[in-house]
């Protein structure tokens, strides 16, 4: 490539990203809340936003001069960096660079409305599994995507199955109510559409991949709670972002993983 083309290259993708992430956080920021595509508003005096500014260049509310949350900051450096990350190394991805980039863009509103919301909302869900579908048949065709999506859908029944016998069993042990399911049907679904992206034998191991680094994780919480007397059983983690992270590796790192491995 030459030297002009490569920094017009990447200027256009970080305009790209910057915009995409403004919908990102537009999309988390409204659709748990209001179910719907409306305009979006300030969270302190609920003045509502110009669209157009605020997936652009929102700071404060031009009301009361409430900053945006952390988090839009969080999305969209993330965001840039992941779309930084799978430019870089395009020749060792499966997936073509456009395709990715709305993959992205999925499995990040996913993972944030998970992460602030604890669900996985259906629109969402039906979104993902239309890309599921497109990306999983291009990448390894009808067999592969369909088994994929119904491993990842009753893999995470079974865990999800299981999760509640263990919380019923908890809480008749316990007589009292547990605050939280352990996981929420929606993490099933979630399962099935990224199955739908990574085809087989991949989900087998993008779900266990979910499964050790959610256990690795919620040690962790347990161990900090132990250490700062805390009541642990409140202690739910959203199990949606590690179902994602089990996904991102198998489609983006893969490659990457076995030639550092020297596979
Ligand atoms: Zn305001």
């Amino acid at each position: 490539m030459s030297m002009i083309i490569i920094p017009i290259q990447i200027f256009t993708i970080m305009v790209a990203s910057w915009v995409a992430a403004g919908l990102i956080n537009y999309l988390a920021d409204v659709l748990p809340v209001s179910r719907k595509l409306v305009r979006p508003s300030c969270k302190n005096c609920s003045l509502s936003l110009n669209l157009i500014y605020y997936i652009a260049w929102p700071i404060k509310c031009s009301n009361c001069g409430k900053k945006v949350d952390f988090r839009h900051w969080i999305v969209r450096f993330g965001f840039m960096l992941l779309v930084l990350f799978i430019w870089l190394y395009s020749s060792s991805i499966a997936l073509h660079f456009i395709p990715a980039f709305f993959v992205l863009m999925y499995f990040m509103l996913v993972s944030v409305i998970d992460y602030e919301h604890r669900i996985i909302m259906h629109p969402t869900s039906v979104l993902g599994a239309v890309l599921g579908v497109l990306v999983g048949f291009n990448l390894h065709g009808f067999t592969s995507t369909v088994t994929g999506g119904i491993v990842g859908f009753f893999g995470m029944l079974i865990l999800y199955l299981f999760g509640s016998v263990f919380v019923s069993w908890l809480t008749r042990r316990r007589q009292k109510e547990m605050g939280e399911e352990a996981l929420g049907f929606g993490d099933v679904i979630l399962g099935g559409v990224l199955g739908l992206f990574i085809g087989m034998p991949g989900t087998i191991i993008s779900l266990m991949l979910a499964i050790f680094s959610a256990g690795a994780v919620s040690i962790i919480y347990l161990l900090v709670a132990l250490l700062k007397r805390e009541n642990s059983s409140n202690l739910t983690i959203p199990y949606g972002p590690f179902l994602i992270f089990g996904a991102f590796t198998i489609l983006f790192l893969k490659n990457n993983l076995l030639l550092v491995m020297g596979w």
